[in-house]
């Protein structure tokens, strides 16, 4: 008989480049031994070029697919990526209390706030940003915002190492238990660094930056490498240390797919390398 695999949710959206969203949700988890689960948010309609609209799913038929899998078949973490809408965020943040999911629960649940694409086309709605803040950071295990979110979300602009603090600490004070503020988008520096907190333990985690343009879906994977961790029992710092080796690999070995921005890939994994 063969052993079955830990379960992720992600309650997420559609990317029909098959590069982000659910797509890049679904490849990472598989690819990182995980069962995945899924709730979809919304339907976007995009290729390497940009996203050139969306369509939601109602509210209740995201809270209904959550409640489906995680009654039937459990979920051992979860995470968000687009939400689209204040209300699905409402409905989302009730759903997983009803279901037992989110900080305090034993099952981790990680938000990756996706505002935009790296192409600037808006994935939430704009009253959706305040829901984010009150509805899923308190519930949240751990948030994975990139530095164009931390300004949407706190105000502040990080130019260097200090801002990165500053930011942690505005978002801590939304309430989820650690803050991921990724330094990816930190223009001029020759790495990437990330700085993880909780509030008393602070954690650098320094890479290498590679000269890519196929960055398409990189959030989105690394959020997901981190909750396939905490779904095999990894602590938050170590899940995170996981998450930063997958995403370094997946942007290394990233390739070109239409005219545009290109897909991070996940396939080193199946190759058999686990560098
Ligand atoms: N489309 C969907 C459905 C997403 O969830 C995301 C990011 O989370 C994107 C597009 C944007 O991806 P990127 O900014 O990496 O191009």
């Amino acid at each position: 008989m063969t052993t079955t695999p830990r379960t992720a949710l992600t309650i997420a959206g559609s990317d029909s480049g098959g590069g982000a969203g659910i797509q890049a949700d679904l490849r990472t988890f598989f690819a990182c031994g995980v069962h995945g689960l899924v709730a979809v948010t919304a339907v976007t309609v995009q290729n390497s070029l940009g996203v050139q609209g969306f369509t939601e799913i109602p509210a209740d038929v995201v809270a209904d697919q959550i409640k489906a899998v995680a009654g039937d078949m459990g979920v051992d973490a979860a995470k968000t990526g687009m939400l689209a809408t204040a209300e699905i965020i409402r409905a989302v943040a009730k759903t997983l209390d009803e279901t037992g999911i989110g900080r305090g629960s034993g099952v981790p649940f990680v938000v990756d706030p996706v505002a935009a694409s790296a192409t600037g086309h808006a994935l939430l709605r704009e009253d959706a940003l305040e829901a984010i803040r009150t509805e899923l950071f308190p519930r949240a295990t751990l948030v994975t915002p990139n530095l164009d979110e931390v300004r949407l979300l706190t105000g502040v602009q990080v130019t260097d190492a200090a801002g990165q603090r500053r930011a942690a600490e505005a978002l801590l004070g939304f309430g989820p238990q650690w803050v991921l503020v990724k330094g990816g988008h930190l223009q001029g520096s020759p790495e990437c660094t990330d700085l993880l907190s909780d509030g008393s333990e602070w954690v650098e985690l320094t890479g290498p930056r590679y000269d890519t343009g196929n960055t398409h879906g990189g959030g989105d994977t690394m959020a997901s490498a981190i909750t396939a961790s905490l779904a095999r029992g990894a602590t938050v710092p170590e899940a995170v240390a996981a998450g930063k080796r997958f995403i370094e690999r997946s942007v290394a070995e990233s390739y070109s797919l239409g005219a545009g921005v290109g897909p991070v890939s996940p396939f080193w994994r199946l190759a058999g390398r686990t560098d």
